[in-house]
């Protein structure tokens, strides 16, 4: 076919393994993207033949959908390494240092998690913090996909106030339609919200078809807490409160027993959201193998430290790990749809991203083969949830945009982003007298 007969496409990606939907593999397949979107996915040969592009990426190597993260708080860089501190990390790390927080920082530390999480494979994350203006301009600076929730607190945290909920849903109303954002509202968690208010979310959620993010049953002071008030387990009252009959990201359910997890089974719009290293810091581990199996549609964050570092795919991988510790079974095949499809399903997204599918957004990324690690795991979808990680990353596109070429970022410069955040952390900590 002559160049004239072929259709333009803005980028080919060909001579490839394609990891399709569910469990299929296109062996020796390409993938042509135009305007953001998966415009074909086909052999090699057929996309070469019908397609022209002035930007072709040859492999060896494996095309996967980008990796979604449900949970995090990316301005939480600032809190690695902090292990060894005395305490709760939330209640007596975290908050006392972001009583201190402001805009700047925030961007400065959402920086460098973004960089970060782009560079493992990750092209959409869940997040949930204070200044959230702040994070989503790092967020559309960076290219990365981005579901923002600005946190909602009333009582006892950091930035609580009387006006947390109205700032909440404005910054949802004035995200609706900007690129790369999906908004969502972020109460903090049932205890530091209070029924009435998570009642008004539940509904205002619903009213702009927007997920409702929150931290679910994540401490044994919020279960007291809410025990004290209610007489129920706090997924008990959330669903005596109606919210979980809405989309709800629910980052935790630790502190659940069987009666719960029998709750969170029967709400299918209710994605329980594991973060397994932060679990495990915690001594506390959401039964996630039981409850996938009960029927709940499980989904893989980061969240923040002590998990260190905002790879979804290392986490879905130690995921499976974890759970055998409880005598428990889940696959990596199974953590790594949950970090792809399932977690898009979790925020909304499940029509626009986490699958290689005509007409879903181009959140891909292609990792290497061609280096000693990715040698021994026999087919490409295992080799990717097994054994892949950031050292694979060739190169990743979100909505058609190359925003990590030769394992390198492309939209930022690695040690000015580095940098900033050191010395945001330096005045964070002076400000904090530590
Ligand atoms: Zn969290």
């Amino acid at each position: 076919m002559s160049d004239e007969s072929r259709r333009h496409a803005d980028t080919v990606i060909t001579g490839v393994d394609v990891l399709l939907p569910g469990s299929g593999v296109l062996r020796d397949g390409a993938v042509a993207i135009t305007d953001g979107s998966i415009m074909a996915v086909d052999s090699a040969a057929v996309i070469d033949a019908g397609f022209a592009s002035d930007c072709v990426v040859s492999g060896p190597g494996i095309v996967s959908p980008g990796l979604i993260d449900a949970h995090t708080h990316l301005a939480l860089s600032f809190a690695r390494a902090l292990r060894e501190m005395k305490g709760h990390p939330v209640y007596d790390v975290f908050w006392p240092l972001e009583l201190c927080i402001d805009a700047e920082l925030v961007g400065a530390f959402a920086r460098t998690s973004i960089a970060e999480a782009l560079l493992a494979g990750v092209t959409t994350v869940a997040d949930h913090y204070f200044y959230a203006d702040a994070t989503v301009e790092a967020v559309r600076e960076l290219g990365i996909r981005g579901v923002i929730g600005q946190t909602i607190i009333r009582h006892d945290g950091p930035h609580h106030s009387e006006q947390s909920l109205g700032d909440g849903i404005d910054f949802a109303e004035r995200h609706r339609s900007v690129p790369l954002v999906h908004p969502a509202l972020a109460p903090h968690a049932l205890d530091t919200v209070g029924d009435d208010w998570i009642v008004a979310i539940a509904g205002s959620a619903r009213a702009m078809d927007v997920p409702v993010h929150m931290h679910v049953a994540q401490s044994q002071r919020e279960w007291d807490a809410i025990r004290h008030r209610s007489g129920r387990s706090p997924i008990a009252q959330l669903d005596e409160l109606g919210v979980l009959d809405q989309r709800t990201v629910a980052a935790h359910c630790m502190y659940a027993d069987g009666a719960d997890h029998a709750i969170l089974a029967s709400k299918p719009l209710v994605h329980p959201i594991y973060c397994p290293t932060v679990h495990a810091a915690l001594g506390k581990v959401m039964a996630a193998a039981k409850m996938y199996r009960m029927g709940s549609p499980i989904g893989i964050g980061t969240d923040a430290a002590p998990s260190e570092r905002f790879d979804v795919l290392g986490e879905a991988q130690a995921a499976s790990a974890h759970q055998a510790v409880l005598g428990e079974s889940l696959s990596v095949e199974a953590t790594f749809l949950a970090a792809t499809e399932g977690n898009a399903q979790a925020l909304g997204l499940g029509e626009v991203t986490g699958k290689i599918e005509l007409g879903y957004a181009a959140d891909l990324v292609l990792w290497r083969t061609d280096r000693a690690v990715a040698g021994g795991a026999g087919d490409p979808r295992r080799l990717v949830a097994a054994v892949c990680g950031p050292d694979l990353v060739e190169s990743v596109w979100v909505a058609g945009r190359r925003v990590v070429s030769g394992g390198r970022l492309t939209t930022g410069d690695e040690p000015i982003i580095g940098a900033a955040a050191d010395a945001a952390r330096v005045t964070l900590f002076d400000r904090a007298g530590l």
